[in-house]
């Protein structure tokens, strides 16, 4: 089971995981958009730490919430509001449950999920997070390490497709060729939740000598 300090750990790996990548999300960024995207997300996942510190909350849905709260107002971007909303929307689905299974989990990143592709206007195949979300999330129900590499995939997908929608879109046929920097974005997200999952499973096998490594726990692959 997925408890508070969990979600606490994965918004921390995955503000490490975006400081270390955000000049390759800038790059990205400023091939098809206006190089801002590792910014925002450093910017938004550092006061997400810093918001998850100063008041930490209860629940694994209160900590998905703060961070989406703390994103939309930090985040100048379209990436702001659209992550905020994930993050908002899948908290909401976990209530107030103290502790989530990993299909929990996955039903509300779905959720999330369908939330953003409903204020972008924005459905898989338009070159945006929504092609590494929507595969990442089905994988989910397999597991995190599953998730992770439905995201590299999808993010990797979106280099041949022509931006439909953001500033992308803008430039049309000149979008080709380019990986998304929200997908992408989205790729080191899941990339830190398989490896909190994979670090919890390591140490409750620790904490549990010569215990039976179970394929349906949370780092099961
Ligand atoms: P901005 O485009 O405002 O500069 P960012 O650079 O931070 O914001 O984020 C750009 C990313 O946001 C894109 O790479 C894309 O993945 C995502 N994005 C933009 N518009 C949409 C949309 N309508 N739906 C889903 N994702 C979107
Ligand atoms: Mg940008």
């Amino acid at each position: 089971m997925l408890d508070t300090d969990f979600f606490r750990r994965w918004l921390a790996a995955a503000a490490t995981t975006i400081d270390r990548e955000a000049t390759r999300l800038t790059e990205l960024d400023s091939a098809i958009g206006d190089a801002d995207h590792g910014a925002n997300m450093q910017r938004g996942f550092k006061a997400v730490t810093a918001a998850l510190e100063k008041e930490p909350p209860a629940t694994p849905g209160a900590v998905l919430m703060l961070a989406g709260r703390t994103l939309i107002s930090t985040v100048g971007g379209a990436s702001g509001p659209l992550y905020g909303t994930l993050l908002r929307r899948t908290g909401k689905a976990l209530g107030d449950q103290d502790q989530v299974g990993r299909e929990d989990l996955a039903s509300a990143l779905r959720a999330g999920v369908e939330a953003v592709a409903v204020l972008g206007g924005a459905a898989p195949g338009d070159k945006t997070m929504l092609d590494a979300l929507t595969p990442a999330v089905e994988a989910l129900g397999e597991s995190f390490g599953a998730a992770s590499a439905a995201a590299d995939e999808g993010a990797l997908a979106t280099v041949p497709l022509q931006a439909r929608k953001g500033r992308a879109s803008y430039l049309g046929a000149r979008s080709v060729g380019h990986q998304d920097p929200g997908a992408t974005s989205s790729a080191l997200i899941l990339a830190a939740l398989a490896e909190t999952a994979a670090v919890s499973a390591g140490t409750a096998q620790d904490a549990a000598p010569g215990a039976a490594p179970d394929s349906d726990s949370e780092g099961g692959r």
